[in-house]
């Protein structure tokens, strides 16, 4: 089968590193059409995917965009939306991974009468979008798309609640190439010496750095926990969010904890820093659509801790394969990073049972083949 897919975003965020996996299989004949240039593009060049950067500017709507603003930026639009109708001519379907790039598929799987797909990887509320930019997402998806895939059965809730057709949406949840995740012993020990952490409780944040990805909770819990216990936040500010970073570091000077908390920036050894790592945090303030971060923890075998909500709630089960606590309440995590401290043993249990379960669960060849399915089908229908 011959896609065109598409996504906004020139950075590797979730939702790219997701797709990533999606077109590998499909490598031989589809195209990966980006809005924006960027590590993404180099990535997928490196995996063999063939890629193309579509927009020669950048496009100004946001998630908060008000309808003048989104307006605006309609005839900013032309020449891509013209650029992908001629591109998808010479494909079977399109593929919308982003919330442009479904602006911009829907129409072109109009004027080029190719099937729209849209890979939804967003909880569709107004906890993380504007009115309009919910409304006209919604009514894009009803009019165009034949199928949705949703990254978890909160983001399929969302949808559905906001308006959503209920009948063309399924949840697959993201794949992981396990293997990837199995790092020898020597390699971390060697990574804790460089970094200065050889004796510390290491806990692990690894997100992209924004208010409502909840850094400021785990610096905040930390202030209440031992000397020992150590900080690395892995990330960066990848869309604008430079403020944030600056109230980062103000957080961490205020609180005295120069020395137990690191700033590691954008990092493309996540499982070797993730294995190195004594417990991993996940701290949304808003519902996580899917939470890639808290499975990559679950794969790497190390104890995992994350906020009760949206698709998070569906990958861990409290006590079992790793714990939940409420967000936004640093007290609570506080308690149960001390908890971690004291009782390592049991939670390397349920860290060890989480390692097997997610190996089964999100394997990337059984998702990929659930995708490929689904796929066939809106073939078929066509
Ligand atoms: N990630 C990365 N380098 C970093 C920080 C994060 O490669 O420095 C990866 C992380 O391993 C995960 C993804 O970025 O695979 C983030 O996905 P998640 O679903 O957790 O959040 P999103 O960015 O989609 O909101």
């Amino acid at each position: 089968m011959k896609i065109l897919f598409l996504d906004q975003s020139g950075k590797p965020g979730g939702a790219e590193l997701c797709l990533l996996d999606i077109a590998k299989p499909y490598a031989d004949n589809s195209l990966v059409g980006l809005f924006a240039d960027g590590d993404f593009r180099k990535l997928l060049e490196t995996n063999h995917i063939p890629v193309e950067v579509l927009a020669t500017q950048a496009i100004k709507v946001r998630k908060q965009s008000s309808l003048f603003q989104a307006l605006a930026s309609l005839g900013q639009l032309t020449p891509l939306i013209n650029k992908v109708v001629t591109r998808a001519k010479e494909y079977d379907l399109i593929y919308a991974n982003t919330q442009k790039a479904l602006v911009v598929g829907a129409l072109a799987s109009f004027f080029a009468r190719r099937p729209l797909v849209y890979h939804l990887h967003d909880i569709l509320s107004t906890e993380h979008f504007s009115k309009t930019n919910l409304r006209v997402a919604i009514t894009l998806i009803n009019r165009f798309a034949s199928l949705v895939i949703a990254n978890s059965q909160a983001s399929k809730t969302a949808f559905i609640q906001a308006g959503g057709k209920p009948d063309i949406v399924k949840v697959v949840y993201n794949g992981f190439e396990t293997k990837n995740y199995q790092i020898p012993e020597i390699d971390v020990q060697n990574l804790r010496q460089k970094l200065g952490l050889a004796e510390k409780f290491i806990v692990g944040h690894f997100s992209r750095l924004s208010p409502w990805k909840g850094q400021h909770i785990l610096i905040n819990a930390i202030a209440e926990c031992p000397e020992n216990v150590t900080v690395i936040l892995v990330g960066d500010a990848l869309f604008g969010e430079d403020e944030y970073v600056q109230e980062l570091y103000q957080k961490v000077t205020a609180l005295g904890l120069e020395n137990r908390v690191k700033f590691l920036g954008f990092r493309d050894d996540i499982p070797q820093l993730m294995t190195m790592c004594d417990l991993i945090t996940h701290t949304s303030i808003a519902p996580e659509p899917f939470g890639r971060v808290i499975v990559e923890a679950m794969l790497c075998g190390k104890p995992v801790v994350a906020a009760k909500a949206g698709g998070a709630m569906e990958l861990v089960e409290d006590g079992v394969n790793g714990f939940l606590v409420t967000p936004n309440n640093p007290q609570e995590l506080a308690q149960v990073i001390n908890t971690c401290v004291q009782e390592k043993d049991k939670i390397k249990k349920i860290a060890n049972h989480a390692k097997i379960t997610a190996s089964q669960r999100f394997d990337v060849k059984i998702i990929n083949q659930q995708i490929q399915q689904l796929l066939k089908r809106e073939q078929r229908k066509n």
